[in-house]
Order: C-alpha cells, then sequence, then structure tokens
C-alpha cells in the first residue's frame, strides 16, 4: 500500500507542477494574478488512496460528481464542514432525493440549477443548522445533454434564491462543450462572465457573485483567460479515468 501510493504521489507531483505552470502562463497573458485561480481536484471514479496521494503533495480541494461517492469518501474522511482541513465539492448534476447527503458531506456544491433543487436544499440545510456554499450552474455550451440554467434565466433564477438564509450561492458555474480546438468554446466561458458581470448582487443577500467556477483539463488555459476562479480537473492531475 505505502509503495503504490508513493508511486501515485509522485505522478501527482509531476503532473501538476504542469499544471501549475500552465495556470501561471494562462494568468500572465491575463493579466491576473495565480493566487485567484483555485483548484480543484477531480478525483471522481478514483480510490480515496489516490486523493490521500493528492493531499500529500498539497491538494485540498476535491470534486466528486456523484453524491453516492462523494458520500462515501466524505464519512471516510470529512470535509471542513464537518472539522476536516479538505473540501469536498459536489460537481455534478444532484437530483432532489440526494440533497440531504451533500448538504450532510458537501463543503460546496457546483451545480444548483433548478427552483425546485434550492427549494430542497433550503430545507435540509436549514435542518442541519449550516449554510451550504453553491454555484448556480448554467447551460453555456446550449446542449440539450448538459445540464445547468437556461443563460437567459440564470438572473431572474438568482433573484428568487434572495428569501433562502441557507443557501449562498458565491458564483456561477458552466461546463463548455467538448472541442478539440479549446478557442472554439472561448465565447461559453465569455458567456458566463457576462451573467456574472451584469448581475447586481447588492440586494439580494443570498447571492454574491464572487466566483466563475469553469475551465477542465482541455480548456483551463483558456478559461482562466476568461476569468475562471476555480478550475475542475480531473485528468490533467490523476491521469485518464476509465470511462
Ligand atoms: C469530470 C468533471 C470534470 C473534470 O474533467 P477532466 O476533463 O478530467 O478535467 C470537471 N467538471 C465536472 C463537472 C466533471 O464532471
Amino acid at each position: 500500500m505505502p509503495e503504490a501510493s508513493t508511486i501515485q504521489s509522485a505522478d501527482i507531483k509531476e503532473r501538476l507542477a504542469t499544471v501549475r505552470q500552465r495556470v501561471e502562463a494562462a494568468c500572465e497573458r491575463a493579466g491576473r494574478s495565480a493566487d485567484d485561480v483555485h483548484l480543484i481536484a477531480i478525483s471522481k471514479t478514483f480510490p480515496l488512496a489516490v486523493s490521500k496521494a493528492a493531499y500529500d503533495v498539497g491538494l485540498k480541494d476535491f470534486g466528486e460528481n456523484r453524491a453516492g461517492d462523494l458520500t462515501e469518501k466524505a464519512k471516510a474522511w470529512p470535509g471542513e464542514h464537518l472539522g476536516g482541513d479538505i473540501r469536498w465539492h459536489m460537481v455534478g448534476h444532484l437530483q432532489r432525493n440526494k440533497a440531504k447527503d451533500i448538504v450532510e458531506h458537501a463543503d460546496v456544491f457546483h451545480a444548483l440549477d433548478s427552483p425546485r433543487l434550492a427549494k430542497e436544499l433550503e430545507k435540509r440545510a436549514g435542518r442541519e443548522g449550516r449554510v451550504l456554499r453553491c454555484f448556480a450552474q448554467v447551460n453555456i455550451s446550449g446542449e440539450d445533454s448538459k445540464y445547468g440554467l437556461n443563460p437567459e434565466k440564470t438572473h431572474a433564477f438568482l433573484d428568487s434564491l434572495a428569501k433562502f438564509s441557507h443557501i449562498h450561492v458565491v458564483g456561477l458555474m458552466g461546463m463548455a462543450s467538448f472541442v478539440e480546438d479549446p478557442e472554439d468554446v472561448r465565447h461559453q466561458f465569455q458567456l458566463l462572465r457576462g451573467l456574472r458581470d451584469r448581475y447586481d448582487d447588492s440586494q439580494n443577500t443570498s447571492v454574491d457573485l464572487d466566483f466563475l467556477s469553469m475551465g477542465m483539463s482541455n480548456d483551463f488555459e483558456v478559461a482562466i483567460e476568461e476569468g475562471a476562479t476555480h478550475i475542475r480537473l480531473g485528468t490533467a492531475i490523476f491521469g485518464p479515468r476509465d470511462y
């Protein structure tokens, strides 16, 4: 066991060094500070030992796209909300019947995309006596297969959250189309940024759009150039997944 995780740590460390160089270069091009770009290591499909190996080389934010997997991992290795020193980010679509698990175990939720889900999370978080930090997910690719709010309905959705006190929207999240050349999705990141910039959150105590969760392994540099504050990287950190 220790041997396997040592090897894994070395691999992760090497990939991470490359990622950090690329993040810095993108920040330099954009005139931004690399301190403003937070890396979430998407550990989905990998065993917990792989996240622990990543922790050993300095990573503290981990993302999962299935409520069951996040719950299982967070039970074994609790996040900040339960007193730990790491954070579990739920980045995938959430069904309402799993809202309770996420409220209990996740530190941040990136896929808030419907009034009914918001209501359920508000209720569950109230019972749990916590405020759940969320990103509202917008369907920036326009693909039917992708989850997220219709861009045109995003501001009205945010307005509707003002009455809640147990969910706090800290930013917008988007997933660009999967393309060969990331330049082809630059406009999708610009769309998300525009929605953020044009929303007046000053009267809405449930919403402070400070952050943009956008950019994955294949397109994070363009996302950073367009203002990403949270990039979600799986393959670039851990190598290829089985699916
Ligand atoms: C899997 C996943 C990622 C990371 O994907 P990579 O291409 O491996 O970097 C990011 N965000 C979400 C929502 C995901 O499901």
